[in-house]
């Protein structure tokens, strides 16, 4: 008993002592680690060189990396005074299906008025942004052991909140060089929920006193999304002000608009309801966007429902979802796409067309994120994901990080994802009143684990991604489209390319119609894999 009080009162006096000597240490920690990096004095940074962009969610295989697409001609200004940031770049990117690589320009400019943190980390997590945020913002100093290297971690709040109301934090890593070699906050993200964004710069170089990483990698949910040789760094450069404000060209904006899901920061603020990488991400294969603007359900619910067949319903918007009714229960085909608001709207529609039976499995046709950026909502409505094995895990993770900086139905529901994961190509979902069939689509370079579903009774179909099907006027491109070949190469396989068949993308095309087999075959003309 009198060692638990003594022991409560040490801890006391360490809580009541703590505060205010972290905060003098970490003053003398900035202002060390600031003289050692050259950046007192420094106002602006500007840096360039060549890297690679990964699409965040897009990845080929649910438990690899997000897929690569090479950076070239980049270069980033930084006028910490000004809040100010501009970063440009070129791309070249062969498209996963094959075909020609298209050159594009990208840029991103946050300034002062941008108070999305998702935009303004970029300045505030560099090793530069993030000495001077520490410096501003009331930073607070722990001695950790990592990896044999004892760290000075230094902490800070940012003055921008989250939808849930917190300050969104930043931690940053000084290794015993006095520089700053990791940096770490965390964003909301409707898959992802607290997304972790984690960066490493390693290699420092010395440019007359002034210190900067020649490599730099930012992770984001545990993969790359951004990597960058850099070449040369230059404080208070006279470039700077010429780079964050370029004089308009004479014949339109400068560069091309951001890539979706490319640069860190190039996605748009978190929680503004847009789906992550919903922009084509050069390198995953240009899924069809039909639409283009995400989160556009329609406004009247009465709309929202097509019936294809009895007990059968298409729920519309410009990502479609199959909704089918059971002897006691719904199936519903892509209960999750796009995002939240939208995954939402289409659960109301289900339960407006069967009140009396629940939506117990929803089956995503794959993992990528503007298909799986509402799969939360879907999760708090109780369902559970139908999904291969290879993608299981993925979803178990992702939906299982907290959701505290934007707190939605899915943490508010307090529910944990139930995953089913079936072993093979096929799960049946069969009763007394229909058959569905889940099929994985072999041989598809855009996703591994990507589904169809088959109503062998109704002979409808239902397929996403894989192909943009073009007017029946537009010529057959050349090289015709993987996608397409490996989509009538599996149905073919299936016997599914039977006559009266009908196809539901989930894209909605564009006029909206649902297709059939022939129509998908005079889009290549006579081509086979
Ligand atoms: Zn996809």
């Amino acid at each position: 008993m009198n060692l638990l009080r003594r022991t409560f009162c040490w801890m006391m006096l360490a809580l009541l002592g703590a505060a205010p000597a972290l905060a003098q240490d970490a003053k003398a920690v900035i202002a060390d680690t600031s003289k050692a990096m050259g950046l007192d004095g420094v106002t602006t940074v500007y840096y360039y060189g060549s890297g690679a962009q990964y699409s965040l969610g897009q990845n080929n295989n649910p438990n690899m990396p997000w897929p690569k697409t090479p950076v070239n001609a980049y270069t980033r200004a930084i006028d910490f005074g000004a809040k100010s940031t501009r970063a440009t770049w070129t791309t070249f990117a062969e498209p996963v299906t094959g075909g020609p690589a298209a050159l594009a320009n990208g840029n991103q400019t946050v300034n002062a008025t941008s108070t999305a943190w998702a935009q303004q980390l970029e300045m505030w997590t560099t090793p530069w942004g993030f000495i001077k945020g520490a410096e501003a913002n009331g930073a607070t100093v722990a001695t950790r052991t990592i990896g044999g290297k004892r760290y000075q971690v230094v902490t800070w709040n940012t003055p921008f909140k989250s939808p849930g109301g917190a300050a969104y934090k930043v931690v940053g890593y000084i290794n015993p060089d006095k520089v700053v070699d990791r940096v770490e906050t965390w964003l909301d993200h409707a898959l992802f929920g607290d997304m972790h964004v984690e960066w490493e710069y390693t290699l420092w170089r010395d440019n007359d006193g002034f210190k900067y990483p020649s490599e730099m990698v930012q992770k984001r949910a545990g993969w790359p999304v951004f990597d960058l040789q850099v070449l040369s760094a230059w404080p208070n450069s006279s470039k700077v002000a010429q780079l964050i404000n370029p004089p308009a060209p004479a014949g339109g904006p400068p560069g091309g608009a951001p890539r979706g899901g490319g640069p860190p920061g190039a996605g748009g603020p978190p929680g503004a309801g847009g789906p992550p990488g919903a922009g084509g991400p050069p390198g995953a294969g240009g899924p069809p966007r039909a639409g283009g603007a995400p989160g556009g359900a329609p406004a009247a619910a009465a709309s929202m429902s097509e019936k294809l067949a009895d007990g059968v319903y298409r729920i519309k918007s410009s990502y479609n979802s199959l909704a089918v009714e059971m002897a006691d229960h719904i199936v519903l085909i892509e209960p999750g796409p796009s995002n939240m608001a939208r995954a939402e709207q289409g659960i109301a529609e289900v339960k407006r067309l069967f009140p009396n039976k629940p939506i117990r499995y929803g089956v995503p046709t794959h993992h990528h994120a503007d298909h799986t950026g509402g799969i939360a909502s879907a999760v708090a409505e109780g369902m559970t994901l139908v999904v291969p094995e290879v993608s299981k895990a993925y979803y178990e993770k992702h939906l299982s990080t907290p959701r505290t900086l934007a707190p939605d139905a899915l943490s508010k529901s307090g529910k944990k994802p139930v995953v089913e994961g079936f072993k093979g190509d096929k799960r049946v979902f069969t009763d007394a009143t229909r058959t569905v069939e889940i099929h994985v689509i072999k041989g598809l370079p855009h996703a591994d684990g990507l589904v169809v579903a088959w109503l062998p009774k109704e002979k409808i179909l239902v397929y996403a991604d894989m192909f943009n099907l073009p007017t029946a006027a537009a010529p057959v491109p050349d090289p015709p489209v993987i996608g397409t070949m490996v989509f009538l190469k599996n149905i073919e396989r299936l016997g599914f390319d039977q006559p009266g068949t009908q196809i539901l993308s989930i894209h909605s095309l564009n006029p909206d119609r649902l297709t059939n087999v022939q129509d998908i075959r005079s889009s290549i003309g006579s081509n086979k894999l």
